[in-house]
C-alpha cells in the first residue's frame, strides 16, 4: 500500500505581516521549483501550510500561487455558522478555499482545554464541510515515563475518530507533547514503535481501508533529522512547527520528502 507523503508546516501564532509574505513566497517558489525538477507528483507528495486565520484570507487571494500547496486552519470550531462570536468553523474556512485543518493539536488540548469529545466534534465538523482533518495525538513526558504511551494515543485515536462514518479516514499526526517545540526529537525507534502500533489500531478501528491513512510524525522535525524519520515504514510525513517558519529550513524537510518518494535512500540525501 503506497500512501501519500505529506509535509505540513504549522505556523502556530506567527508570523507578522511582512515576514509572512516572504515566507509564503519562499515556500511556494521552492515547492514549485522542486516539482518542476522531479517526477514525484502531488498524489505522491503533498505540501501543506497551516497559517493563523488572518493569513487564510490573504492566501485565498493568491489563487494561482495557493494552488501549489494545500492549506488550511490550525483549528476549527465545534459550532456551525451563526451567533458564536469569536468562533471560526469549518464551513467558513472551506468557503474561503482552505482544504485542510488540524484538529486536537496538543497546544489546543493543554492550553485551551480542548478534550477528546470536543476533538471528535471538530473532526465531524471538518468532514461535514469537506475539509480534510489532521487528527493530532500524543502523550506527555509524564505519561511516557509511566509507560502509558500506547494507552493514551489509543484512547485519543479512538475518541477522535468516534464520530467518523464508514469510509471516512482522517489523516493522523503522532506528536509526542514532550518533543513539540523543545528541540528534543523522539528517536527513530520510539517513532517506529508508536507508528506501528497506531497503524494496527487504525485497522482495528476502521478496517483494512485504514492502511491508506497517512500517519505523520511531529515534534522538533528539522532538515537534519527529516530523512531518518521519513525513511521509517509507517511514517508518511511530518508536521513541522518551528522549522516551518523559515523557507529554507522547511524546504530542507520538503527535500527529504522528495528524496524518500523518488526512492533515494535517506542517507544519500
Ligand atoms: C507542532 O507545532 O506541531 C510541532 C511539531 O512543533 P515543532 O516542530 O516546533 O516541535
Amino acid at each position: 500500500m503506497i500512501r501519500p507523503t505529506i509535509i505540513a508546516g504549522n505556523w502556530k501564532h506567527n508570523p507578522k505581516r511582512s515576514a509572512g509574505e516572504s515566507l509564503w513566497r519562499g515556500v511556494i517558489g521552492g515547492v514549485e521549483d522542486r516539482r518542476n525538477h522531479s517526477d514525484v507528483d502531488r498524489q505522491q507528495l503533498e505540501v501543506l501550510i497551516f497559517p493563523p486565520l488572518p493569513w487564510l484570507g490573504w492566501i485565498a487571494g493568491c489563487a494561482e500561487e495557493a494552488a501549489a500547496v494545500g492549506w488550511g486552519a490550525q483549528c476549527v470550531s465545534e459550532c456551525t455558522t451563526g451567533a458564536f462570536t469569536g468562533e471560526v468553523g469549518a464551513e467558513l474556512v472551506r468557503d474561503f478555499g482552505a482544504q485542510w485543518c488540524l484538529v486536537g493539536h496538543s497546544e489546543r488540548r493543554t492550553l485551551f482545554g480542548v478534550d477528546d469529545n470536543s476533538v471528535a466534534r471538530r473532526v465531524r465538523q471538518a468532514l461535514d464541510h469537506e475539509l480534510k482533518p489532521v487528527l493530532c495525538i500524543g502523550e506527555t513526558l509524564e505519561q511516557r515515563e509511566s509507560g502509558e504511551t500506547r494507552q493514551i494515543v489509543s484512547e485519543q485515536l479512538e475518541k477522535g475518530l468516534s464520530l467518523c462514518e464508514e469510509g471516512e479516514f482522517p489523516v493522523v499526526a503522532y506528536e509526542p507533547v514532550w518533543a513539540i517545540g523543545t528541540g528534543v526529537t523522539a528517536t527513530v525507534e520510539q517513532v517506529a514503535e508508536v507508528h506501528g502500533f497506531l497503524r494496527n489500531r487504525l485497522c482495528e478501528l476502521q478496517g483494512e481501508g485504514a492502511q491508506a491513512t497517512p500517519i505523520l510524525y511531529g515534534g522538533s522535525v528539522k532538515a537534519e533529522n527529516a530523512a531518518d524519520l521519513l525513511g521509517l515504514d509507517d511514517v508518511d510525513g511530518a508536521l513541522v512547527g518551528g522549522a516551518s517558519l523559515e523557507a529554507e529550513s522547511f524546504l530542507g524537510i520538503v527535500d527529504a520528502g522528495f528524496a524518500c518518494r523518488s526512492g533515494r535512500k535517506p542517507e544519500t540525501f
